[in-house]
């Protein structure tokens, strides 16, 4: 019979030797996120103020729409990325860092390995991917 060897931690946070890497991470996703969201504004041609009195070409307009909804599309999940970054940054500065937000048992290792900024358990991520439930704040 195979036994799974689990390292089971007593600790209920985690050590700032295992944070430390971890938040490294996430500041260096941020920062690229950042950027990014810059160069999405910049790429919109509805920020291109000077195409609002063009109303010549329909052709170029129905083009630059679906161009819009694309960045407009890639901006909300860059910024919704960065929402869960700022969370999870905040969290490691409070000590509550792999906690679920749900239910506050410690989020499986493997699964922050995968997503460092999982803020739910397995098992409350499966209730909540259920009900479809989008709560935000701001
Ligand atoms: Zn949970």
């Amino acid at each position: 019979m195979k036994i799974k060897s689990s390292r089971v931690s007593s600790l209920f946070a985690f050590p700032a030797k295992v944070l430390r890497p971890v938040k490294n991470y996430l500041v260096f996703q941020q920062r690229r996120l950042e950027v990014r969201k810059k160069r999405l504004v910049a790429e919109d041609p509805f920020s291109d103020s000077s195409r609002l009195n063009d109303n010549a070409a329909s052709d170029a307009d129905a083009a630059e729409i679906s161009g819009h909804d694309r960045i407009e599309a890639l901006k909300i999940e860059v910024e919704r990325r960065l929402i869960t970054i700022r969370k999870a940054l905040t969290k490691i500065k409070l000590g509550r860092y792999g906690l679920c937000e749900n239910c506050g048992k410690m989020i499986d290792t493997d699964r922050l390995r995968i997503d460092p900024t999982a803020e739910l358990c397995m098992n409350c991520a499966k209730k909540r991917s259920k009900r479809k439930q989008i709560t935000e704040s701001g």
